[in-house]
């Protein structure tokens, strides 16, 4: 039988350097290609059988790299077709708000966290959901959050304790996000004993930390959190920084490798700031083009600091993007479309209120219920966890050639930022800069690819 061969939905994205980014972008199967390829490419795109292909050896040879790629379908085979990984899970990852009491007031905080907000979370609110959480799962992950959680220790050492007697033969991965200014030796001893990733949020440049992440009436932290990163590594225990991208800090992508070398941060998480409680992406927020000119300089940074050391370190946003650009993976929940919110994740706030997302948390239209009257599984059937699981993407996006790397992006902070879920990311500017970015770079060949991507070893983001 003769053989057909077809590029579906084809689209072009000229690249800086002349080449062209040639993707499908209903797959996101993608080649680069020269401008003298382009006439073999659209002859493709229109669908042939082998006797119209009167080709060179240099097309055989791109034809074969094109099919290899799943761009080029051979008798309508379909390949690399979206896992739909996401809508097969139930929630695995639980974020635990143990209270919204914080000992500081950061300028931007999105939870509007102040000293003493609430009571904190009820234990056995927090016992039922990481029960039902187990159920029909052999691994769930539970992240200590609020507010800040380590003003709550002694519930997290009985949560703590009650998952480690229930959980059989499951495994439960245990994770805390903490400012930092309480984590002293002894509770640094107990996270480690109890295999605890500690993430910490951190500006980086002392003047931009002091300026907004600050205790209240305005005293320093930033002696604090450095403190506990000493402390960290006296005890040897690896930990990650989540870093908040704002018009403060936004020149010092390098710097952050002086702390990366200093202490052995493992993982960085840069989030530029969006609108939520106190944060106004307006007075502090950055431009996609600020957002991406950082970037460029922090992966350039990265680059070079991974090709000296055995010990490489990954911003997450990036190195999901780059996944999803190589291997078309959609595993990690943020990076796929639906997102994994209330498929993959939910979040109790401490009143035992259940959100679909942590991101959603407070916002009372996308309360599903709470876990002291409800089932999970009631909860997973409400109106509001059925409305955030069918949001569609926007259909600027159903024609982009960016689509399958970056998801369109997160759609509560596409709420939050424009006040709506059927608008474009806020953020779309930058993805389209970024993403043909991190091509040239892979392109050029001028880079060792593991010290741009970790090559999938981390699944959650942490
Ligand atoms: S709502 Fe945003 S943060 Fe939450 S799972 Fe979806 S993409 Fe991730
Ligand atoms: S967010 Fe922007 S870059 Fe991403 S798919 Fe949508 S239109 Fe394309």
């Amino acid at each position: 039988m003769e053989r057909n061969y077809k590029i579906s939905n084809l689209s072009l994205y000229k690249l800086a350097n002349g080449e062209f980014f040639v993707n499908d972008n209903q797959k996101g199967n993608w080649i680069i290609a020269k401008k003298e390829e382009l006439p073999l490419i659209r002859k493709l795109a229109e669908g042939c059988g082998e006797k119209e292909l009167i080709c060179s050896k240099r097309d055989v040879a791109k034809i074969k790299l094109m099919c290899q790629s799943g761009l080029v379908t051979i008798n309508d085979k379909k390949r690399f077709t979206y896992k739909n990984y996401i809508q097969t899970k139930k929630p695995f990852h639980l974020v635990l708000n143990l209270s919204n009491n914080c000992n500081m007031s950061c300028a931007y905080c999105y939870v509007n966290a102040s000293p003493s907000r609430d009571k904190g979370i009820i234990i056995k609110n927090a016992e039922k959901i990481i029960r039902e959480m187990l159920k029909g799962q052999k691994e769930i992950t539970v992240v200590f959050h609020g507010g800040e959680p380590l003003l709550q220790f002694e519930k997290i050492k009985r949560i703590i304790y009650y998952a480690e007697r229930i959980r059989r033969n499951k495994k439960i991965n245990f994770r805390i996000q903490t400012n930092g200014t309480l984590l002293n030796e002894k509770i640094i001893e107990y996270l480690k004993e109890k295999g605890v990733s500690i993430g910490i949020s951190c500006d980086i440049t002392p003047a931009a930390h002091e300026k907004i992440r600050v205790f209240n009436k305005n005293a320093s932290t930033y002696n604090h959190v450095i403190r506990a990163f000493e402390n960290l590594t006296k005890k040897n225990v690896k930990f990650s920084v989540i870093m908040v991208l704002h018009k403060e800090n936004k020149q010092c992508a390098r710097d952050i490798f002086k702390f990366v070398r200093k202490y052995g941060i493992r993982r960085i998480a840069i989030n530029p700031l969006f609108s939520g409680g106190r944060g106004d992406k307006n007075i502090l927020g950055i431009s996609n083009e600020e957002y991406f000119s950082f970037m460029k300089s922090y992966l350039r940074a990265q680059v070079q600091y991974n090709r000296d050391t055995p010990d490489k370190v990954y911003e997450t946003e990036t190195n999901f993007l780059i996944r999803n650009l190589l291997h078309l993976d959609y595993t990690y929940m943020c990076k796929s479309n639906p997102c994994g919110a209330s498929f993959s994740t939910v979040a109790i706030d401490p009143s035992g209120d259940v959100y679909p997302c942590d991101e959603f948390c407070g916002e009372k239209k996308f309360r599903g219920g709470n876990i002291a009257q409800k089932s999970l599984e009631e909860i997973k059937k409400s109106g509001s966890f059925k409305r955030v699981r069918s949001i569609k993407k926007n259909k600027k996006c159903s024609s982009c050639v960016w689509y399958h790397y970056c998801t369109g992006g997160c759609p509560s902070k596409t709420y939050y930022n424009t006040g709506s879920f059927k608008n474009v990311s806020a953020y779309c500017g930058y993805y389209k800069k970024i993403i043909p970015y991190i091509v040239h770079l892979i392109n050029a060949g001028k880079i060792d690819i593991q010290d741009l991507y970790d090559g999938g070893k981390n699944k959650d983001g942490y």
